[in-house]
C-alpha cells in the first residue's frame, strides 16, 4: 500500500509502498479517509534536524486522521469494522495522571510513551496512506452522526487546536469581549467559527493575504485588518483604545507576536499557537498589566469529543481544498505558497 513518507530532516517528502499494518493486541487498523496538510509538517521538512525533537524520520506524515475501523487487534472492545471515526493525535503513556484525563499533549511518563512527545504523522507513522495503525484503541473517538471522515479530519488539529486555545480562554471572552486571530488559515478560520460558536465577543481577524481575510469574513468574523504597520493601531481603535481581550497568534513570528503584544489589553490572554520561531519579549512594561501569555499545544480527547460535535452540528465548518495521495506533495507546496482557503486534506 502507498503511503507519504518523511525519509530525512530538511527533504521532501516521497510517495513509498509499504507494508500494510497489522494491528497488535489492543491496537486497531483504520482505512484513511483523510488526512490533513498542516503547516506543521512544513516545519518537520524544512526546520528540524537530527537532535531537535525526541524523534527522528522516517514516518509517514499526516497527524490529523479521520478514516474508517479496518482491523481490531485482540482484546479491541467498543468499536465496529467499518465504524467511522476520528483519531486522537497525540499518544502518551495512557497511564500518567495526565493520560487518564485524557490530556495525552501533556503526558508525564513520555519514556512509556510509543514516542515521547509526538503521535501518528509525528515521529510514528500518520495517516497520509492507505492504512494507519493506531497503537492504542483509547485514541479513537468515533464520530458523531452527521460527520463523516473527510469533514471530521481536520477538525483533530486545526479544529482542536484553536478549540483548545480558545476555551481555557472562555471566562474573558464575555459580551463586550474582543478576540483577535491572528493568521487565518488552517487553523485560525476554525478558530474564527469557534469563537463565534461558543463566544459572544466580537471575533477581529488580521492576514497578510486578502483571500484569508475575505474567508475570515464570510465566517462570520467581525472585522478584518490587514497584516501590516497599520494593523495595531487599527485594533486599539476598534476597541476604543482598550486593545483586544484575547488576542490568539496562529503564526508565531516576531512580527505577529509584537502585533499581538500591542493590542492586547491589560488582564487579557496573549496565546500563541503558531509555530513561527518568532520571540516575544516579557517584561514588566514590555506586556500590558496582567496579560497572561501562553503556548498552547494540541488539545484534550475530551475536548475533540466536543469539536466534533460542533462538526456534526454544522457550527464549524472547514474549508476543505481535497487532495488524492498522489497529490499530496502537490497540496503541501500550494500551502507553502499561500495558495490554500482554509485547510487542504489528503484523500487516498
Ligand atoms: P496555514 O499556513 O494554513 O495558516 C497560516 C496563516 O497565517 C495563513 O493564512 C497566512 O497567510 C497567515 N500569515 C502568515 N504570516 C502572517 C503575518 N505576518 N501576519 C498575519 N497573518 C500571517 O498554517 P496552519 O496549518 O493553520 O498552522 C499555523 C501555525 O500553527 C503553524 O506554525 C503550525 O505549525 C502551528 N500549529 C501549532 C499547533 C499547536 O498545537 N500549537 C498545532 C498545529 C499547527
Ligand atoms: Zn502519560
Amino acid at each position: 500500500v502507498r503511503a507519504l513518507r518523511l525519509l530525512d530532516w530538511k527533504s521532501e517528502p516521497e510517495l513509498v509502498e509499504v507494508p500494510r499494518p497489522e494491528p497488535g493486541p489492543g491496537q486497531v487498523v483504520i482505512r484513511v479517509g483523510a488526512a490533513g496538510v498542516c503547516h506543521s509538517d512544513l516545519h518537520l521538512m524544512h526546520d528540524f534536524s537530527p537532535g531537535m525533537l525526541p524523534w527522528e524520520p522516517p514516518f509517514t506524515l499526516g497527524h490529523e486522521n479521520a478514516g474508517w475501523v479496518h482491523a481490531l487487534g485482540n482484546g479491541v472492545t467498543g468499536l465496529e469494522i467499518g465504524q467511522p471515526v476520528a483519531v486522537y493525535g497525540p499518544w502518551g503513556c495512557g497511564t500518567c495522571a495526565r493520560c487518564r484525563l485524557g490530556i495525552d499533549t501533556y503526558c508525564e511518563d513520555q519514556a512509556n510513551a510509543p514516542v515521547p512527545s509526538g503521535g501518528g504523522g509525528l515521529g510514528l507513522d500518520g495517516g497520509m496512506a492507505e492504512f494507519m495503525l493506531v497503537p492504542d484503541a483509547r485514541h479513537l473517538v468515533p464520530l458523531p452522526d452527521g460527520l463523516d471522515p473527510l469533514d471530521a479530519a481536520s477538525l483533530t488539529d486545526a479544529g482542536l487546536t484553536p478549540y483548545h486555545a480558545v476555551r481555557r480562554s472562555w471566562p474573558k471572552l464575555v459580551p463586550g469581549a474582543t478576540a483577535v486571530v491572528i493568521g487565518v488559515g488552517g487553523l485560525g478560520h476554525i478558530g474564527v467559527q469557534i469563537l463565534k460558536a461558543t463566544t459572544a465577543a466580537r471575533v477581529v481577524a488580521v492576514d497578510t493575504r486578502d483571500a484569508a481575510l475575505r474567508l475570515a469574513l464570510d465566517l462570520g468574523a467581525d472585522h478584518v485588518v490587514p497584516a501590516g504597520d497599520d494593523a495595531a493601531a487599527e485594533i486599539r481603535s476598534y476597541t476604543a483604545g482598550r486593545g483586544a481581550d484575547v488576542v490568539l497568534d496562529f503564526v508565531g513570528s516576531d512580527s505577529t507576536l509584537a502585533l499581538a503584544a500591542s493590542t492586547s489589553r491589560s488582564l487579557g490572554d496573549l496565546t500563541i499557537v503558531g509555530i513561527g520561531g518568532g520571540t516575544l519579549p516579557v517584561s514588566f512594561f514590555g506586556v500590558p498589566y496582567e496579560v497572561s501569555v501562553q503556548t498552547t499545544y494540541w488539545g484534550t480527547r475530551p475536548e475533540l469529543v466536543e469539536v466534533l460535535d460542533l462538526g456534526a452540528r454544522g457550527l464549524v465548518k472547514t474549508s476543505q481544498s481535497v487532495y488524492g495521495l498522489d497529490q499530496a506533495l502537490r497540496a503541501y507546496q500550494d500551502l507553502r505558497e499561500g495558495k490554500i482557503e482554509g485547510r487542504a486534506v489528503v484523500t487516498p
